[in-house]
């Protein structure tokens, strides 16, 4: 009789793909929440689905609770040929089953493998890493909304048709309320174990709350339904909007199951396009679901991979070095009258959610032009979103947000000023400041911090043909109006406090 081994799936391999019917092994370590800072409703998500899936195993599953992935393995007898892995999602873990081991299968949950991501990078010069070549590459092999004349509607990407801002004096989308999972008995035992470890001092970032989000494969494929019957039509014309009314807009909120294993991003895609192939979505939204998943997301995937398990710590190019101020760990809008940035901090605290637009053009926007640094910033945006994985931040935040890698992963810095929030968003409406005005009483922060961003690294910017129309706006600031900007800049960016209460 062959010994069959056990295999140990992570957190982020909890669905079908990841299971071949042999026997598993789960571990649930809360020690990394003293580790990291971390939402409260993040460390409620991964217990919870944990757990569900122990359950839904029966005998077939182990499952063990334990302070080191290590320690529960080895004591288990669960080391070299006894044990089995896909290779897992983190440099960390990756190192660890290496060292015990194990026998390894190639990552799943990816449209793509590794093998070829390797094979499109190779030759290729860093700054040719495009994702658009990269999605244009996938959809071709793929055949994923693909005509023998071509991609379906003859281009690859509706980008351009996707800029819609929100609906004029409306206060949502009016679209119904997001699905939501009805909690039971294993999510009543996390909460009674999160508030134990919050009574011994572990500090969660944001604030406990009903569960939003799916952490079982039958809550994902409904959630998914949910998507599809609501909201696909509306996905892509609002897709970069925001609204104070309506934090989701048409927005999947799938990406906590995909990110757990729980759904495959082809699942998503056959529905999406099928959906679309039945008349009953247009391509604009349907294409833009496509490019998250094939292009983007697996993009970022082979990023973290291609770029190294140093390309945070060694990626700084526009020397920002201040410290996050304490009202962003605290997850406290009340610190700040930019209604923008309030309200985004409050909707993290409150949900460990944000939709990308938020994400990029508030927070990431805001850090960029306060300088926030690069590492602490990726950190603080892996813990406080509910779909923050290791592998999903860096190459988001570092490259894309941050531009701190120098342009690997973004050709220029996602930089705007007050009226780009003004243009997409209900949110300057019922602010104090004027997002006209870069300078002066009611001033806007994100003008006033857009035009010192372009100072200060206007030699870098005016050498980048994506960025030098920018900068040639500059002529346009009197030498008095520069000392301005640059005076007020400086008291913007000054941090309030720092985060010492989060044992940093
Ligand atoms: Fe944000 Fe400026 Fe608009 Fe206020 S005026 S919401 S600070 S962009």
């Amino acid at each position: 009789m062959t010994n069959v081994p056990t295999r140990w799936l992570t957190a982020e391999q909890l669905g079908p793909a990841f299971d071949d019917g042999g026997p598993i092994v789960l571990i649930e370590n809360t020690t990394v929440f003293r580790r990291r800072p971390t939402h409260r409703q993040k460390a409620h998500l991964y217990l919870t689905a944990l757990r569900h899936r122990a359950r839904e195993l029966g005998e077939r599953g182990t499952f063990l609770q334990a302070s080191s992935y290590r320690a529960a393995l080895t004591d288990a007898g669960l080391a070299g040929g006894a044990l089995e892995s896909i290779d897992p999602p983190s440099w960390a873990a990756r190192r660890l089953v290496r060292e015990l081991g194990a026998s390894i299968l190639p990552s799943r949950g990816f449209v793509t493998s590794e093998h070829d991501f390797a094979t499109w990078a190779a030759g290729r010069k860093p700054t040719q890493l495009v994702m658009d070549r990269f999605y244009r590459d996938v959809r071709e092999r793929t055949g994923i909304l693909m005509t023998p004349g071509g991609p379906e509607g003859g281009q690859f990407s509706f980008d351009a048709d996707n800029r819609q801002p929100p609906p004029k004096g409306a206060e949502s989308l009016g679209l119904p309320a997001p699905w939501r999972p009805v909690e039971d008995d294993i999510d009543a035992e996390v909460r009674a174990e999160l508030d134990r470890l919050d009574a011994e001092g572990v500090r969660f970032l944001g604030h406990d709350g009903p569960r939003q989000f799916a952490a079982t494969r039958a809550e994902a494929l409904a959630a998914l339904d949910d998507f599809v019957e609501t909201r696909l039509t509306d996905f892509g014309p609002y897709e970069d909007a925001m609204m104070l009314g309506d934090d989701t807009m048409a927005h999947a909120r799938l990406s906590v199951p995909l990110n757990l294993g729980l759904l495959h991003p082809l699942e998503v895609v056959d529905r999406v396009v099928a959906e679309h192939a039945a008349g009953r979505a247009p391509l604009a939204s349907v294409e833009g679901i496509v490019r998250q998943l094939i292009g983007w997301r697996d993009w970022v995937w082979h990023l973290y991979w291609h770029l190294g398990p140093d390309y945070t710590r060694r990626s700084n190019a526009l020397a920002a070095h201040q410290p996050l101020p304490h009202h962003w760990w605290a997850l406290d809008g009340s610190a700040t009258d930019a209604r923008c940035l309030s309200h985004t901090l409050d909707t993290v605290g409150g949900s460990g959610y944000a939709h990308h637009i938020p994400r990029l053009m508030v927070l990431g926007n805001a850090a960029l032009q306060r300088g926030y640094d690069p590492a602490e910033l990726t950190e603080w945006f892996q813990g406080a979103f509910v779909d923050g994985t290791p592998w999903v931040m860096p190459a988001n935040v570092v490259g894309m947000s941050q531009f701190a890698d120098g342009g690997v992963m973004a050709s220029k810095p996602y930089v705007a000023s007050g009226k780009y929030i003004q243009r997409m968003s209900n949110y300057c409406r019922s602010c104090p400041h004027d997002p006209a005005r870069a300078t002066g009483p009611g001033a806007c922060p994100f003008t006033t911090l857009y035009w010192d961003f372009l100072l200060r690294h206007e030699h870098r910017l005016r050498g980048n043909p994506r960025t030098r129309l920018q900068v040639q706006n500059l002529h346009r600031l009197a030498p008095d109006e520069r000392r301005a900007i640059r005076e007020g800049a400086g008291r913007l960016r000054l941090p309030l406090v720092a985060p010492e209460e989060f044992g940093r």
